[in-house]
């Protein structure tokens, strides 16, 4: 794991997080900078870089049912958005793959 990667320290508990859902290998907690009323990200525990490293089919199934869970937890049956940015050009900021989770009042669009 990369010593300076922020979701690798949130999953060592090194660094603090809102933590909404924790189960096998998956961790979700909210964003610290939230772009609607409800915006929580789900991460795998294990880093990989991003989406195009992804090589494991069961862990991307598990990822969606884990954010189905958080936003039906979170008070959104009614439906929620599903994003994940791929890379630098693809607005990445936080190089380790993560599943963003908005719902309710939508403050701003992703860029
Ligand atoms: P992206 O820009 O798609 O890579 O998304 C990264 C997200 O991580 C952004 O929405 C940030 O607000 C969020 N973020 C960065 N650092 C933290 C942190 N320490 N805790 C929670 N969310 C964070
Ligand atoms: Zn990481």
């Amino acid at each position: 794991m990369p010593d300076d990667c922020v979701f690798c320290r949130i999953v060592a508990g090194e660094l603090p997080a809102n933590v909404v859902l924790r189960e096998e290998g998956i961790i979700a907690f909210l964003d610290i900078h939230p772009a609607a009323s409800t915006h929580a990200l789900v991460v795998p525990e294990r880093h990989i870089d991003d989406l195009r490293q992804l090589d494991d089919a069961q862990l991307w199934l598990r990822l969606a049912q884990a954010a189905h869970k958080v936003a039906e937890e979170l008070g959104h049956s009614d439906g929620y958005r599903f994003y994940v940015s791929v890379g630098a050009g693809g607005g990445q900021t936080v190089p380790h793959l993560h599943v963003h989770v908005l719902a309710g009042e939508m403050r701003r669009l992703p860029a």
